[in-house]
């Protein structure tokens, strides 16, 4: 099976909600660009990153999970929220000009002057499948394409959703 069947154009993709299970963070060895690299290594010194094919990524453990995930009350969650890497918070949708996945109409959306493609990773288990919301359509792609277009930073609905007075119960 060729690894683009794992991509699902966002029309089919009722509501996305990260659940904080930490497979993403397990999975995928995270690539970072050298400003990033250079922040955390400022930060957390060189032994938190590696290098490898002319690329810089975020070390991982001998289970393969990135150094900076931990556990808490069964969620996991980021340990590098201020500096996490461009591609963490767009994960698990994959954003890109051209319809390099398929099935063009159905992953087209316009942003402004803009015709981008949008898939996600089915691999994520936040995705709900179905006619996409217009919570999901208006709010959630749109902050993931200003994400990867480098038009905002900070992440409001693209990320886990914590209520941290729950947990101090
Ligand atoms: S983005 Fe998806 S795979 Fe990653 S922690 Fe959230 S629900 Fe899990
Ligand atoms: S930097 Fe954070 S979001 Fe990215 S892989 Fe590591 S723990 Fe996950």
């Amino acid at each position: 099976m060729s690894r683009h069947m794992l991509f699902v154009p966002w029309q089919y993709i009722a509501d996305w909600k990260c659940d904080a299970c930490g497979q993403c963070c397990k999975a995928y060895s995270v690539v970072v660009n050298f400003h990033e690299w250079l922040k955390i290594v400022k930060n957390y010194g060189v032994e938190a990153t590696a290098s490898g094919l002319n690329k810089l990524f975020i070390k991982r453990r001998s289970d393969g999970s990135c150094v900076f995930l931990y556990n808490l009350s069964g969620m996991y969650l980021c340990g590098l929220q201020r500096m996490k890497p461009k591609a963490c918070k767009i994960w698990p949708f994959k954003i890109v000009s051209k319809p390099d996945f398929g099935y063009a109409s159905e992953a087209a959306y316009g942003y402004g002057e803009n015709r981008l493609f949008v898939y996600v990773d089915s691999t994520c288990s936040g995705l709900r499948y179905g006619k996409p919301t217009w919570e999901f359509s208006n709010h959630i792609l749109k902050e993931f394409i200003e994400i990867a277009l480098g038009f905002r930073i900070e992440q409001y609905k693209t990320t886990a959703n914590i209520n941290f007075s729950s947990l101090m119960l």
